[in-house]
């Protein structure tokens, strides 16, 4: 059985050609499911009885099964259970310009991060195309709303379950599926650089965020050993080519640890790295855990670190905190649940 969430338009016209259907069923079943949110074969009445049949012994239209939901001011941030029993988190974000979410892309990361609590737990698998589309609709179905953008910031490293991403993304931005702008999809990767390459010449409007976090190779390699194969130099050769290529601005992450790679050194050196660049910067606060060692930065040094950026020209943003108050940051909520 697969899930029929796995499946782009065009994929399901495929397989109905082999039932010996016509196409438009393909976009009945989208509406079905994403535009009517009905997740029942037997309700699609206006497919006929012997296909629906056909349909059922091939296809599920499970959900995830919520395990845990944590609700903040602005935030709810969700710990969903997949078919096979392992656990995944999906946050919602509340910002003035609308709702976003920020999916998870596998169980678990391979990049180890010295950082980070999904890279300490390790990657247990990729996730298919449908658990990343069906942890959109569970927090849709449990806020009756609908959002309007995406991140895939989650657990996982994004590029190293490149099809599936893209699976992903062309199955929400189908108009006839859950219709989520290509400009308000947005990929971020530790920086896997023949996947920017590849992402480049994808047909899509969508953004691409880096997470750098450093403005050197010995400090990057300290924190992020991706960057032994990925060092610096080629990484922002392969964000000028994305940039040239896809005429789209990138972000840049930079994540701030307390007397790690938040002073001004870090800053004036981050600044000569992009100047001129078609980029933001966007400073995250460090969200601490009980785990790891790094601190969170002061106020006064992430301003002064974002002053400094200012000053030498580039576009820069803080982060605003998000959730610290309820495990919101990445892989969080997942440990605290398998290591119980
Ligand atoms: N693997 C991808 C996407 C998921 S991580 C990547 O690394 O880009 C999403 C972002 O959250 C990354 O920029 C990551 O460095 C950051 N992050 C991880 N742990 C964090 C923490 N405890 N506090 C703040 N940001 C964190
Ligand atoms: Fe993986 Fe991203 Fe965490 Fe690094 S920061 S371990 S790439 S999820």
């Amino acid at each position: 059985m697969e899930s029929i969430f796995d499946y782009k338009l065009d994929d399901l016209i495929t397989y109905l050609e082999k039932l010996n259907a016509k196409p438009f069923v393909a976009k009945q079943l989208y509406d079905w499911i994403y535009k009517k949110r009905v997740f029942d074969f037997d309700q699609f009445t206006n497919i006929k009885l012997e296909l629906r049949e056909k349909l059922k012994e091939h296809f599920h239209i499970d959900m995830l099964v919520m395990r845990r939901k944590q609700e903040s001011h602005l935030t709810n941030k969700y710990l969903f259970e997949l078919d096979d029993g392992n656990l995944i988190e999906a946050v919602l974000m509340r910002h003035d310009y609308g709702l976003s979410i920020c999916v998870s892309s596998q169980v678990g990361c391979n990049m180890g991060c010295s950082f980070c609590e999904s890279g300490r737990l390790k990657k247990v698998r990729d996730l298919l195309p449908g658990e990343i589309v069906r942890q959109i609709l569970m927090i849709e179905d449990d806020i009756k709303e609908r959002i309007s953008s995406v991140v895939v910031m989650g657990i996982g490293e994004p590029f190293d379950n490149y099809d599936n991403i893209m699976k992903f993304i062309r199955i929400i931005n189908d108009p006839l599926g859950i219709a989520i702008g290509a400009r308000h999809i947005t990929v971020s990767t530790s920086g896997l650089v023949p996947m920017i390459r590849r992402y480049a010449k994808e047909d899509l409007q969508t953004n691409l965020a880096i997470s750098l976090h450093a403005p050197n190779d010995v400090l990057r390699t300290k924190i992020m050993k991706v960057n032994k194969a990925y060092p610096i130099e080629e990484l922002m050769k392969s964000i000028k080519e994305y940039i040239a290529l896809t005429n789209r601005r990138v972000t840049i992450e930079y994540v701030m640890l307390k007397d790690v790679n938040d002073d001004l050194k870090c800053a004036k050196e981050l600044g000569s790295l992009l100047k001129g660049l078609n980029v933001y910067v966007n400073l995250i606060p460090y969200n601490e855990t009980s785990h790891i060692e790094y601190k969170k930065s002061s106020n006064e040094n992430i301003m002064a670190f974002y002053d400094c950026l200012k000053k030498n020209g580039i576009n820069v943003t803080v982060r605003r905190e998000f959730g610290s108050n309820i495990d919101a940051a990445c892989g969080q909520l997942r440990a605290s649940e398998v290591e119980k």
